[in-house]
């Protein structure tokens, strides 16, 4: 059998733990596979890359996640519902798309017990499929956006939502920074008064970036919450990931057990 190949399309993407994660997981498990990083420019061309580079599956970040989507011929059910997809595999010859992005972040807030109520800070694609897969399981989620455009889709899906001028503050068991403040800058997702209302009342505090503290988590342990960054929502994306692309024989510990050796490096 020949190695399949893989990789992450995006742009930038000279940043992506995903190589790491996939390889160490090939690796332990003894599959002759290989997944590299590739810098896709055009969007539109995501298709004809994929196949002119002979690979069997992608995973694509920003800004591709709707370009992917297009691209797919079948689409799972949720991927279809969110029109995002981040996970491509490809069977005889056909591309099947999947959203691992919102199931991993699920699995990743479930170790907070008693949780009912969730605010989210932004109202980008990652919250978007997120707030569906949340909702499907049984949170009230509201979305907090600095801006309204983007607000539209959410009041579409009966969510409830809120810009920082017409916020009413409720008590929500977990705030979510679900924007990029914080990622490249050492800007808040929101204004502090505002954050200083909602925080106190929060049982943990939850950012999707990873691999630092962003002010966002600081502000969370100033006062006194127990705080989660995005590293455990990359591990699990990447795990369901990984179970599409070698067609669910290995179960997810399996597959854990490998990749979570990319976040101890
Ligand atoms: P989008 O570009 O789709 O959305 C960005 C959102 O953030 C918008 O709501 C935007 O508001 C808001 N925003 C951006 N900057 C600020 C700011 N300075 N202050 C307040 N709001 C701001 O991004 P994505 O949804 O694709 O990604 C969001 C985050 O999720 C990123 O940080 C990304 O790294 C992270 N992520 C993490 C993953 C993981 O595995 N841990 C997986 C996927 C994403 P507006 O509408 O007003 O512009």
């Amino acid at each position: 059998m020949t190695k399949e190949l893989f990789a992450i399309f995006g742009n930038p993407v000279s940043h992506s733990k995903s190589p790491l994660m996939h390889n160490l997981a090939f690796k332990g498990l003894g599959i002759d596979g290989c997944y590299s990083r590739y810098k896709l420019n055009n969007g539109e061309r995501l298709k004809e890359v994929f196949f002119a580079l002979g690979l069997k599956g992608i995973n694509i970040t920003v800004p591709h996640k709707e370009h992917a989507y297009q691209a797919c011929d079948e689409l799972d059910p949720f991927a279809q519902k969110v029109g995002a997809v981040n996970t491509i595999v490809e069977k005889r010859g056909k591309l099947y798309g999947y959203n691992t992005d919102a199931p991993g972040f699920l699995k990743a807030i479930a170790e907070f017990e008693d949780v009912k109520s969730v605010l989210f800070l932004g109202a980008g694609g990652t919250a978007q499929s997120t707030a569906v897969i949340l909702k499907e399981a049984g949170y009230e989620v509201t979305i907090l956006n600095r801006s309204a455009g983007r607000l539209e889709k959410f009041k579409a899906e009966d969510f409830k939502t809120a810009t920082f001028d017409t916020f009413v503050p409720q008590n929500y068991d977990l705030v979510i920074n679900m924007t990029s403040a914080g990622l490249e800058d050492e800007s808040l997702p929101a204004p502090q008064e505002l954050l200083d209302m909602v925080i106190p009342h929060a049982k943990a505090c939850v950012d999707v970036i990873y691999g630092k503290e962003t002010p966002f988590l600081k502000l969370a342990k100033h006062h006194g919450k127990p705080t989660k960054d995005g590293s455990d929502m990359l591990l699990y994306q990447g795990i369901i990931a990984f179970e599409y692309f070698t067609d669910h024989q290995y179960t997810f510990n399996e597959i854990r057990h490998y990749m979570k050796k990319a976040f101890i490096l």
